[in-house]
């Protein structure tokens, strides 16, 4: 089957250039594991952190490999008893056409929830669906008649941020995004109170313009500009979920924002950094809230998909650039 490998590590920015599409023999099939054919893949922005040889939460992607990350697709061959051929499951090894995986690993979803739209358990009712909902109660504490700022906000985390806020009582929501569509998206879809685009101008005085009242929470997708920019708007004990860092991911050069942290101190603010996977004792309750406002049509979740295993680099590039609103998938 078709499969995706690192070529060589970026520096900087990621090209075609790091990755080989190539043909590898499916692997047998051992005691306990399952033949998975891959339906759709997710990239993430935290893969071009596994791209680095640097030590982190998660070890580094290794040269040569075929790539991994979050994939829903269906056992064609079983080797366990716990799961059974057409069995729609949830694994770590995407990237490729056809994946071995012990069956510990994977996670029967049930396809009657999604209609078949297997994406939501690799969006909204997957990681980042998680992330931006532990994140926000949890990490950053949120309160009902909070005023909250999510940057990020068109993307998989961030659009949920503001939905999910908005329906647990936010006084007011604030989003930013790279674009005008992604503007009107935030507010004519979304319900945010208020949206702008960062790139019309210094995020300071958008977001001073957007929250005269001051912020409460800030969750932060991006850091850089946004984080120092939400310091001087910060109210007296604000609290900011410090998520992702998405403006520094592919840059060479020296970080020198946010020069303003002093205001964590006079303020009394709590910044909370945190990995999804601390949170995971929270997954019963997160299926239940944001399953159940799913269904109920009371959620968002849109989703850009690529179509084409061939096409996955390109999608993760274009991730990282904003060519995606909501969840970046690429359908296998
Ligand atoms: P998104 O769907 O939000 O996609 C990434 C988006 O980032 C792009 O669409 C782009 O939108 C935006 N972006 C790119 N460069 C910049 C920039 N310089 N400044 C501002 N925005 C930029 O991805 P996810 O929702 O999956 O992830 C969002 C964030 O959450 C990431 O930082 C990610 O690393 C983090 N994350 C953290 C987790 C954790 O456990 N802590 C778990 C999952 C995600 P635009 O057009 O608006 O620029």
């Amino acid at each position: 089957g078709v499969e995706i490998r690192l070529a060589s590590r970026p520096e900087g920015w990621p090209t075609s250039e790091n990755f080989t599409i190539t043909r590898a023999a499916v692997p047998a099939v051992g005691a306990g594991q399952v033949l998975v054919r891959n339906l759709v893949m997710s990239v993430d922005p935290y893969m071009r952190g596994r791209m680095n040889d640097t030590k982190s939460y998660i070890p580094p992607f290794e040269v040569g490999t075929a790539l991994e990350g979050g994939a829903v697709g269906e056992v064609i061959a079983s080797e366990s008893p716990d799961l059974a051929v057409g069995d729609v499951v949830l694994h770590g090894l995407g990237w490729r056409e056809f994946a071995v995986v012990d069956a510990g690993n994977a996670v029967k979803v049930d396809p009657g929830l999604a209609g078949g739209a297997y994406g939501v358990f690799l969006g909204v009712l997957g990681m980042p669906g998680l992330t931006a909902y532990a994140g926000l109660l949890k990490a950053a504490d949120f309160r009902e008649g909070d005023v909250v700022f999510v940057s990020g906000a068109a993307g998989a985390v961030g659009s949920l941020v503001g939905q999910i806020a908005k329906l647990r009582g936010a006084a007011k929501v604030i989003g930013s995004a790279g674009s005008a569509e992604k503007v009107a998206h935030l507010k004519d879809d979304l319900g945010f109170d208020e949206a702008f685009n960062y790139k019309d101008g210094p995020v300071l005085e958008q977001l001073e313009k957007a929250a005269p009242e001051g912020i409460d929470v800030y969750f932060d997708n991006v850091a850089g500009e946004h984080l120092e920019a939400a310091l001087s708007v910060a109210n007296q004990g604000a609290r900011f979920a410090l998520c992702g860092a998405i403006s520094q991911y592919n840059e060479k050069n020296e970080v020198v924002a946010p020069r303003n942290l002093f205001n964590a101190i006079t303020k009394g603010m709590n910044l909370r950094g945190f990995i999804v996977a601390e949170y995971g004792d929270l997954k019963e309750q997160f299926f239940a809230e944001v399953g159940g406002w799913l269904a109920e049509g009371k959620l968002v979740a849109r989703e850009t998909v690529v179509e084409g295993l061939e096409n996955a680099p390109t999608a993760f590039i274009d991730l990282m650039r904003g060519a995606n609103t909501g969840k970046m998938l690429v359908k296998i």
